[in-house]
């Protein structure tokens, strides 16, 4: 590539000096990973509501790789948004998933039973391999709905999986993946960055496609506000154009939506700690907080349709629950205890 020099620019009778070379040879680059990538947005279509959980299908010059598994009882679905493009379960060898939840990774043992290699979060790789301990844990929350919601979560076999660690650069199909840890929604999440975009599981929060809004996913037990917080500036530095939260689709203004969320992760935590400093029960705070999103989502104009798209994403009362729990580990007089999940 030849040698370009920086451009002289008179503006108001400054001079300003503006290399263009930077921003030239970005364009040049960015268009090349567009010719050698394909990134498709599979909507698995959970409890017959769209929009609501995500995998990706990312199509490199060595072939397909899976982000995001979705759950068990969406693997037919899966099979189906393939096959549109052209891909059959058994050309998936590669599949990454950014935390072990069974919205997330529900699937993965799946896969790996099929011979599909499994990245995960080195924390939650030993519950992919045996996943009693997360089904024990989710059965106390979901009880008799474990099945309908989330179909069956098989194990993976032990060789199928490689555990990640902060850093990590996952090289497959012809595609470089970095992992980069983002604990706070839970302590094992990555987000994945592939050249000039990230895949940020939970991690960025929940924007379902329409008006500009973003909402909060934290479940108990393991939200916490402060790594959140360091998690969303990290995501801060990334050199992206774009991100793909699992719920749901690609976000253009990804700094603006994260702006947005981090004032959100503050004022969702403070609205919970208040109530429950005034001594507020369990039941009272969840109507509390129903009520309060009910007003952020109609002054965003956000219709039926898409709060239902948004609650089937993350039912509120789990982020009560979630950031309750927080709460009484640390607020004086509060014992860690039952959220009433
Ligand atoms: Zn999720």
């Amino acid at each position: 590539m030849s040698v370009c020099h920086g451009h002289l620019i008179l503006f108001d009778s400054k001079c300003i000096l503006v290399n263009f070379c930077d921003t030239i040879r970005r364009l040049i680059h960015s268009f090349e990973r567009a010719q050698s990538m394909r990134i498709h947005t599979l909507d698995l279509d959970f409890l017959n509501t769209p929009n609501t959980i995500a995998s990706y299908l990312i199509v490199g010059s060595g072939g397909p790789v899976l982000v995001e598994t979705g759950p068990g009882s969406t693997i037919e679905t899966m099979k189906t948004r393939l096959s549109e493009h052209g891909v059959s379960p058994s050309d998936i060898k590669y599949v990454l998933v950014s935390h072990i939840h069974l919205d997330h990774a529900g699937a993965a043992g799946w896969w790996a039973q099929q011979g599909a290699q499994i990245f995960v979060h080195h924390v939650g790789a030993p519950h992919l391999i045996d996943p009693a301990k997360l089904l024990a844990s989710a059965g106390r929350i979901y009880g008799n709905l474990m099945d309908p919601l989330w179909g069956k979560m098989l194990p993976a076999p032990e060789d199928r999986v490689t555990p990640v660690f902060d850093g990590d650069t996952i090289t497959v199909a012809g595609l470089s993946f970095t992992a980069i840890d983002t604990p706070g929604h839970a302590y094992h999440h990555h987000v994945f960055q592939l050249e000039n975009v990230a895949f940020t599981g939970d991690a960025a929060g929940i924007h379902i496609p329409g008006p500009s809004f973003v909402d909060l996913p934290a479940p108990p037990p393991e939200f916490n506000l402060e790594l959140w917080q360091q998690s969303v500036e990290r995501l801060c530095e990334l050199d992206v154009d774009s991100i793909y939260p699992t719920h749901f689709g690609r976000v253009g203004d990804w700094r603006g939506h994260l702006e947005t969320f981090s004032k959100l992760l503050d004022s969702s935590s403070a609205f919970v700690r208040v109530r429950l400093e005034s001594g507020l029960e369990r039941a009272e705070i969840v109507e509390a907080y129903l009520a309060w999103h009910r007003e952020r989502m109609d002054s965003a104009q956000i219709g039926d349709t898409l709060m239902k798209r948004y609650e089937v994403s993350n039912p509120l009362y789990m982020s009560v629950d979630g950031i309750i729990r927080y709460w009484r580990k640390r607020l004086p007089g509060s014992q860690p205890g039952s959220t009433g999940a």
